[in-house]
């Protein structure tokens, strides 16, 4: 698989210090370091850090020790990552430092799908733009040669393709270089103030063009036999080995140049002037026109001049239809824009998180909800969710709701943010503390299930265990709810609906009363695929009786995947399969045709 491809070549080159915070397509990585360095009984320090930025810092400074370090992420962690990330360029490194941003062209589970290679550019890094599995493992050793050799942070930019995609890769020994930490110190440079910024710039614009004409990042040329003359193809990442594909498809590909920049930023500049010397010119890359706004030539064909299309990701189809339209071959049927519907995405069978959203959305029937990102962002389904923006931004959006009805001097709606608990550990704190500290009256439910679930349960610092599995102080999210002054916190069970929802109501009295601001409370119910199930523990058989109408209310509100419709017979049945015995449905039927099995469980 392409992320353990990268993590393998994290482990090969002899990486000190990685870290990570997942997310999907990235998440992978970091296990792959952990799983390979075990293997290898390779010394590293591995962890999954809290959230972006600090993974990001973590790493900068091992590399001032003179190792090297890797951290990965997916492109959204970027963004928190930005701030050390943008001063690092500047700074500089010692020791390697490999940056692994992995984009999510599509996007199939991201917020935007925003292009890193742009993030790099701004910062004025380099950029390696992989195209398959076995280039992105090469590619991590050139990143750390050439952030040895430059002193400058790299960046490597897979996308979903890349990362999740399986091929055979040669392995190589791991590197035992034997180095040892050794900081030297140099405020000008690693303290540096306004004063020296300027010169580092200089410096940083230097190091760019003695980059930009090193031989090991000139692109691969394949040429043409001479059919179109004048006529080439330059690409990067997984879209040029899809356009290699499609022209093998077409019987076209010995006819025309082609180019495969493996570094979009900086481009040679022997590469520019000799792609402009090119009458006809086409630049296929994932997402944004990286190369092409270097190139700078209005001869060429792409995102600019919109034959490639500027949204969404460059499937083979896509490229078909445009390679056929730049070559001038028999049109391709037209693609369609977008994936076809897929079933909705919904909680787990006997999830705790569902439990949590009926109680809520029964409770405050005109409340505002904002919500945050994580499996539980499904709370949409349930009318729970009425805004996700980006991690942590829940609270803070709950707070600003609170305070702009506030002024208005009417009775103000129940705002009700709902968080996980990793994301709570990723930017929720800050969130909480400022909310806390301007008294904004509103309900935080952290959404406790003891893991990060939804990019395959990796630890969260609550849990008390690293990312190799070493044990750790564990840190307490309790403690750290009333350390952010908030002084309404309750724990709960989330299955006990009835009780949940009288916490709520007496959550809502506090936000009202004389000295009310937020009020907390902690919903724990341990993922239903941790095998700790919570549900399980309930144990409340169900069944549906004679008495349902087939009202749907049960599917259409609440969506427990164990609850299955019967074409026959026109009514609900349980799937005794998928179904955890939470009992939490046992709230739900209006006309109470969902009951317990006499007995219990069943
Ligand atoms: S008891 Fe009801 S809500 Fe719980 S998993 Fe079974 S069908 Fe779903
Ligand atoms: S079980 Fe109840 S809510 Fe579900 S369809 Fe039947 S009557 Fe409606």
């Amino acid at each position: 698989m392409g992320n353990e491809a990268i993590g393998r070549g994290i482990v090969e080159c002899g990486c000190a210090v990685a870290t990570s915070y997942p997310g999907t397509p990235a998440s992978e990585i970091l296990e792959a370091v952990v799983a390979f360095s075990k293997e290898a009984e390779h010394r590293l320090h591995v962890e999954w850090s809290v959230n972006e930025k600090v993974a990001y810092e973590v790493a900068l400074a091992a590399s001032y020790t003179g190792k090297r370090a890797a951290v990965s992420m997916k492109q959204v962690g970027l963004n928190v990552a930005s701030d050390p990330f943008m001063r690092s360029a500047y700074l500089g490194v010692k020791g390697g430092l490999l940056l692994v941003s992995a984009d999510d062209p599509g996007p199939h589970s991201s917020q935007t799908e925003q292009d890193s290679r742009f993030f790099a550019m701004f910062a004025k890094i380099p950029v390696l733009d992989p195209s398959c599995p076995r280039e992105a493992k090469e590619m991590v050793r050139l990143a750390f040669e050439l952030s040895e050799a430059y002193e400058i942070p790299v960046m490597l930019r897979p996308t979903t393709r890349v990362c999740h995609a399986r091929q055979a890769v040669p392995l190589l020994d791991v590197d035992r270089d034997g180095r040892t930490a050794r900081f030297e110190k140099d405020p000008k440079r690693w303290c540096a103030t306004p004063r020296f910024v300027t010169d580092l710039h200089r410096a940083l614009t230097e190091k760019l063009a003695r980059l930009a004409a090193d031989p090991r990042i000139a692109p691969s040329f394949f040429p043409g036999d001479g059919t179109r003359p004048g006529t080439c193809l330059v690409g990067s990442g997984v879209a040029f080995a899809h356009a290699w594909d499609v022209l093998d498809e077409l019987g076209v590909t010995g006819t025309v140049d082609r180019y495969q920049v493996t570094v979009p930023y900086p481009l040679p500049p022997d590469f520019v002037a000799c792609v402009q010397g090119y009458e006809r010119i086409l630049v296929i890359e994932e997402t944004y026109p990286v190369i092409e706004m270097q190139l700078t030539d209005r001869r060429i064909a792409g995102r600019v001049s919109k034959l490639v299309p500027n949204e969404g990701e460059l499937t083979p189809e896509v490229i078909r239809q445009v390679l056929a339209t730049f070559l001038g071959l028999a049109p391709s049927p037209p693609v369609e824009g977008r994936r076809p519907p897929g079933a909705r995405p919904t909680l787990c069978a006997g999830c705790g998180h569902r439990a949590v959203y009926y109680a809520i959305s029964q409770t405050f029937p005109r409340g505002i909800f904002p919500g945050d990102i994580g499996c539980y962002t499904l709370g949409m389904n349930l009318g729970a969710v009425d805004t996700v923006h980006c991690m942590g931004a829940g609270i803070s959006q709950a707070a600003g709701f609170y305070h702009a009805y506030a002024q208005d001097g009417t009775a103000f709606p129940t705002v009700v943010a709902t968080i996980g608990d990793s994301t709570f550990f990723h930017s929720g704190i800050p969130a909480l503390v400022n909310a806390a500290s301007q008294q904004a009256r509103i309900i935080v439910v952290i959404l406790d299930n003891g893991t990060t679930a939804m990019t395959g349960h990796q630890p969260t610092p609550q849990l008390g265990v690293t990312a190799t599995g070493a044990p750790a102080r564990p840190v307490s999210i309790r403690d750290l709810v009333r350390a952010s002054g908030v002084a309404f916190l309750r724990e709960a069970d989330a299955y006990d609906v009835d009780a949940f929802i009288g916490l709520l109501r007496e959550a809502d009295r506090y936000c009202r009363g004389e000295n009310g601001g937020v009020a907390v409370i902690i919903a724990s119910s341990p993922c239903v695929l941790s095998g700790e199930s919570g549900a399980a523990g309930t144990a409340h058989a169900v069944r549906v009786t004679e008495e349902c109408s087939g009202c749907r209310e049960c599917l259409d509100m609440f969506e427990c995947p164990a609850l299955v419709w019967d074409d026959a017979t026109g009514t609900v049945g349980i799937g005794r399969a998928a179904c955890n015995q939470c009992g939490v449905c046992l709230h739900v039927c209006p006309t109470g045709a969902i009951v317990a099995v006499a007995g219990g469980a069943g």
